[in-house]
């Protein structure tokens, strides 16, 4: 080994040695001795070629000898490069780079170029040579263009194209060449598209490695919009096609799939340009690609062949237009009055005769021109968007201003909501029958005109209803006795939380009825189940099944012996007060009977292999082959008299006409596979997510597909392991009232009906999503429904308040007003909760009095359900027995707001009011009018800001459709300036750490919150929600969105699991355990001592905060969407994330804020 590594030694030196010489012959400026020259260099070779392992050091000092004119020489320097450059992985190649290698390659190439004939040997070492360096130099491309070796290239392909030995290098460089976008557009100028059709066509395996990479230099090429145009041109589509079909045929081994790949590829890239769309489908590509990818399937490593396929087919399937004669909300709600910058007055704005489903944007209009200043450094770029612009930069903004910016006067009002502030407050005068707080009339402000115009309901296009389901045949004997009963027991047991459920002694019928249970838990009920027998069905057939249908009676479970909250007699009792727009007469039997939740646990749904791709070429196949499709309207609210069309029992039959339902045509595409399309938020013609719809008539065991068509957002939680929610009447009846998680093959993925600009804010030549699911049905004649997520209506939100009156104890102060009533006639319920004071000694009112005030809300997006759940969890902890809640109730004042927007919810909105408007969105500047409910909160704070009374909390529930576990949004000056970069001072970034203790207390009492997902960073497109308002204005540090999942948890104790009501319900009741730790920290006087607390708390180490703008799902192969500009190679495009924010996730180390503060 020691005489080996000496004979290395030797060796290198005697190359330093040759090297020596070479420098010195260089170092005369000027070749004398080209004959010493070749010798010495060919030594060198001669002993790297037989000790192979030699230092890298040579490489620099060969290269320094280009200027020499001797073609050996420079052949034998170039071998010597070839040999070194060969072993040591790339290393070395590096190295040959860094110290400007390829620009002296550049230069032998062209000097050598100018003699005629150049010397093939030459080229071809050099082309061999540049080819390696090429993928290593990242300024390859510019440095080629700059010193004119495009040309020699080219040209030297255009005379070889016979000499397969000369090509292969060449093209090799080429294809390096192709990969700059400014040389890929000089290039095609010089007609090496057409060079490259002359190599690929027609189809030969003579020679498959030049094959490849000539393909390889045509798909760059073609990324080029000029390139792409010119293939179109030059009618290489169709030749693309049948080379694509050729191979596909011959080779049956599957030995060349890199070839059949490559013509995919350039297939792909011209098909991004309008004109390629066009010839694909001219040539019949849809039909070639559709019949080779099926053929394909069954190979599973011909995959990549059938997704390039299916992305092709997929961008080049025609656009169609939804099945709607208008995108706006099939009911229209006349407001009070109609800003002429808001929407509504845009919407309703339009001429007469505008088609507003498709416009001039069904197509890509793209410009189909490269910009000539084509960017060369496209990772430089890159570099600069990681910084997010939607961040709060302005510090002006980023100071809380305690400022409530109105005149006491005009604040006064509200002092009335507060009456347990008031100085002369005094216990009721009989504590024992504890008499509730009277509750107060709608407040009628003077200059707010709040009452509804009745003659506003006429105007809605309200389309009768017909055809509902019969439940006929459900009338059946009671459940057996015993085993029914031992299992609503079970699942009695299993339904309580950690909360205590208060037993009220004081009520005697709540005890018989907690007997009752055990002994008969049914009830019955009229079907099918209309308001107070009011006949609105009337038109449609009038049959012998009707009538026995509309006096059927029911045995079913009574949940008003299971659920706390729950009675069904309550439950219409609160619909008939209910204001819908269509004025819905009907109540869903999910929500009269009650959700007890399951026992079993749901976890997340494992997305099948393929399930995707196998869902588009089905949809590929409506194209293939129209006429196996039906395109049957079965349900169809734009037509007036009646929604469901026939019944012949060859399809299934749909309704939502009741409240928070909103299907709005439902089309039999085949026997077994139904379109649907969901309505908009009323007054506006999109926000479409939320869904809540009744199906019946359906065949036992057979799978039916359910596709959802114009779903809005550009990636869901449906493609990560979430499932939709079905409530089977069957089900229920037979003892199991419940949502449970339903559906397989589940996606969601853009599809090909077009969306209008005018519904996507200008943007145009966008698609709809499609959410699809697959699920049979268990029972014959049920009557099934579906729903994004828990259903929690309005009126359900009304029974549970009514319900907990009666949790009322002579200990809690509960106090039930009216905020204000609503757009659409609904009153906007205020809840205050606290402990009664002890006694009318001035200590105890005192101290009641001066309770620190708590402020929720929740539910102003109508369609985030969960969020009401964790309200409802919240709620009934408030009023529970347990000694934590009386603790609760002691330390603290609870204003709650359980929904802030009432008319959406009803309505079967996802996102807005009647209004039209996203009401989380107007808190810098509610209008009373047309945003009552925010205006009226918003006032409340404001009052409480005045009597230096601003709460200690305030947080708005929500639910987060694209992320999972339950997390929170807050509002750090000093978290928002480190993600932004701005400057400010050590004055400016005084804050104290207040605002992360809630969250972190959660994270560690409540296992579906993570902290993790948490971020404190003031965004400029929130600055009017209520978090940033209410921590602005209002000047309440801890302020807060907490969001909670619609999927359910990847970490903690349900890791896997999806969520569920009882999981919400926790969340809710955990939130208020946190409340009353959080009061130990801030009931101590000492400020620093409450800092150390809370940072024990936090924790100084490891405890990131991350700024995580949107979905933080790891990427899968199958792309959701599919953009004009997918130039990933050999990965199909992975989640394209359209007009949403990019994800950012940004760490910055906890150990700054202790910077800071000792600042
Ligand atoms: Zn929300």
């Amino acid at each position: 080994k020691n005489i080996n590594h000496m004979i290395g030694e030797c060796v290198n030196s005697r190359v330093l040695m040759l090297l020596g010489q070479l420098e010195k012959i260089n170092g005369e400026a000027m070749v004398r001795d080209a004959e010493t020259a070749r010798q010495v260099t060919a030594k060198i070779l001669h002993l790297i070629q037989t000790q192979g392992e030699s230092a890298h050091t040579p490489t620099c000092h060969a290269t320094s000898y280009s200027n020499t004119r001797d073609v050996q020489t420079i052949l034998n320097i170039l071998y010597i490069l070839s040999e070194l450059l060969t072993v040591g992985k790339g290393r070395r190649v590096g190295v040959f780079v860094s110290k400007g290698g390829t620009g002296i390659l550049f230069q032998i190439l062209l000097s050598n170029s100018k003699e005629l004939p150049p010397s093939e040997e030459l080229m071809l070492q050099l082309h061999s040579l540049l080819a390696k360096v090429g993928s290593k130099d990242r300024k390859f491309g510019v440095k080629a263009r700059l010193s004119g070796a495009l040309n020699v290239t080219v040209n030297l392909v255009k005379q070889n194209l016979q000499n397969a030995k000369l090509l292969l290098p060449c093209l090799q460089v080429l294809r390096v060449y192709s990969t700059n976008s400014v040389n890929a557009i000089s290039l095609g100028k010089n007609g090496v598209v057409e060079l490259m059709f002359k190599i690929i066509a027609p189809y030969s395996k003579k020679n498959t490695s030049l094959l490849k990479v000539a393909l390889d230099a045509l798909g760059a090429l073609l990324k080029s919009k000029t390139n792409a145009r010119r293939a179109v041109d030059g009618g290489h589509v169709p030749v693309l096609l049948a080379l694509y079909l050729d191979w596909h045929r011959n080779d049956t081994r599957h030995r060349h799939m890199l070839i059949r790949k490559g013509l995919l590829v350039s297939l792909r890239n011209i098909t991004n340009i309008k004109l390629g769309r066009k010839a694909f489908l001219e040539a019949d590509g849809m039909r070639i690609l559709y019949n080779s990818s099926t053929e394909c399937l069954p190979v599973r490593t011909l995959d990549p062949l059938v997704n390039t396929s299916s992305l092709i087919m997929r961008k080049c399937f025609p656009k169609n237009r939804l099945p709607l004669p208008t995108i706006k909300s099939a009911f229209q709600y006349q407001l009070p009055h109609v800003p002429a910058a808001g929407p509504v007055a845009q919407l309703y704005s339009q001429p007469p005769g505008v088609d507003d489903v498709v416009d001039e944007s069904d197509d890509n209009d793209e410009t189909e021109a490269d910009t000539e200043n084509d960017t060369e450094n496209e990772e430089d770029e890159k570099d600069h968007h990681t910084s997010n612009d939607d961040i709060e930069t302005d510090l002006n903004k980023l100071h809380p201003k305690k400022n409530p910016g109105r005149p006491f006067e005009e604040l006064r009002v509200y002092e009335r909501f507060f009456s347990e502030l008031s100085e002369d407050f005094q216990l009721p005068p009989s504590t024992s029958t504890s008499t509730p707080p009277a509750p107060l009339t709608p407040l009628q402000l003077d200059t707010i005109h709040l009452s509804k115009d009745q003659n506003t309901k006429d105007e809605a296009h309200i389309p009768s209803t017909d055809g509902h389901a019969t439940l006929s045949t459900l009338t059946r004997p009671p459940p057996q006795g015993q085993t029914i009963e031992q299992e609503l027991a079970h699942v009695l047991e299993c339904v309580s939380l950690d909360v205590d459920v208060p037993l009220n002694a004081e009520e005697g019928n709540k005890g018989v009825r907690q007997e009752g249970c055990e002994v008969s838990a049914t009830r019955q009920i009229q079907s099918p189940l209309l308001l107070g027998g009011i006949a609105t069905r009337h038109c449609g057939s009038e049959g012998p099944e009707d009538e026995a249908g509309e006096g059927a009676v029911l045995e079913v479970p009574d949940t008003a012996l299971l659920l706390p909250l729950h009675d069904p007699d309550v439950y219409v009792e609160m619909v008939k007060g209910t204001h819908s727009v269509p004025q819905y007469a009907e109540v869903a039997y999910p929500d009269y009977f009650g959700h007890i939740t399951p026992t079993f646990r749901e976890p997340h749904q494992e997305r099948v292999y393929g399930v995707q791709r196998s869902k588009i070429f089905q949809d590929i196949e409506r194209l293939i082959h129209p006429n196996d499709i039906l395109d049957k309207v079965v349900y169809d609210l734009d037509i007036p008299s009646c929604p469901v069309i026939e019944d012949d029992g060859e399809s299934l039959k749909f309704n939502s006409q009741f409240e928070s339902g909103n299907l709005r045509k439902a089309i039999q595409v085949r026997k077994y596979e139904y379109d649907l399309v969901l309505n908009s938020d009323i007054n506006s013609n999109h926000y479409h997510q939320w869904f809540y719809f009744e199906v019946s008539g359906m065949r036992v065991g057979t799978t039916y597909r359910f596709n959802i068509i114009n779903c809005e957002k550009s990636n869901s939680q449906f493609n990560y392991g979430m499932q939709v929610l079905m409530y089977s009447v069957q089900e229920a009846i037979s003892g199991r009232p419940r949502w449970v998680r339903t559906g397989t093959d589940i996606c969601y993925y853009k599809n090909h009906f077009a969306r209008s600009s005018i519904a996507a804010g200008g943007q145009k030549g966008k698609s709809y999503y499609t959410l699809t699911f697959s699920t049979s049905f268990r029972h014959k004649d049920d009557v099934c429904y579906f729903a994004y997520h828990y259903p929690y209506t309005y009126s359900t939100l009304k029974m549970h308040l009514s319900k907990l009156e009666a949790l009322r104890t002579p200990q809690i102060y509960l106090r039930q007003d009216v905020l204000c009533e609503t757009l659409g006639g609904n009153s906007c319920p205020l809840l205050t909760i606290t402990a009664m004071p002890e006694s009318n000694s001035n200590d105890h009112i005192c101290q009641f009095r001066n309770r620190p005030l708590i402020f929720l809300s929740a539910r102003v997006h109508p369609g985030e359900t969960n969020a009401s759940w964790v309200m409802k969890g919240t709620l009934e902890f408030l009023m529970g027995t347990s000694p934590l809640a009386s603790s609760l109730r002691e330390a603290y004042i609870f204003k709650i707001v359980p929904m802030l927007n009432p008319d959406g919810v009803v309505n079967g909105n996802h996102r807005c009011s009647l209004s039209g408007e996203d009401l989380n969105r107007q808190w810098q500047n509610p209008n009373p009018e047309l945003h009552p409910t925010i205006y009226h909160t918003k006032s409340l704070l404001q009052y409480l800001a005045h009597i230096q009374r601003a709460p200690l909390v305030f947080c708005d529930y929500h639910g987060h459709s694209r992320k999972k576990n339950v997390f929170m949004y807050g509002c750090s000056v000093k978290e928002t300036v480190w993600q932004s970069n701005i400057s400010a001072t050590s004055s400016d970034l005084q804050e104290d750490l207040g605002y992360r203790a809630l969250p972190k207390i959660l994270s560690q009492i409540a296992p579906a919150f993570s902290m993790a997902s948490c971020s404190f960073v003031v965004e400029r497109s929130k600055e009017s929600t209520a978090r940033v308002v209410v921590w602005r204005e209002i000047g309440v540090q801890r302020s807060y969105t907490m969001e909670s999942t619609l999927c359910g948890c990847d970490q903690g104790k349900y890791k896997g699991l999806q969520i569920g009501t009882r999981e919400l319900e926790e969340m809710g009741a955990q939130f208020c355990v946190a409340l009353l730790r959080l009061k130990r920290l801030t009931g101590l006087r000492n400020h620093q001592h409450l800092l150390d607390l809370e940072s024990d708390i936090i924790g100084s180490h490891s405890c990131p905060t991350t700024y995580v703008m949107d979905e933080d799902e790891p990427s899968f192969l199958e792309a959701i969407d599919y953009s004009a500009e997918s130039n990933d190679e050999d990965a199909e495009p992975e989640n394209e994330h359209g007009s949403e924010p990019s994800v950012i996730l940004l760490k910055v180390c906890y150990s700054h804020v202790f910077r800071f503060r000792l600042i």
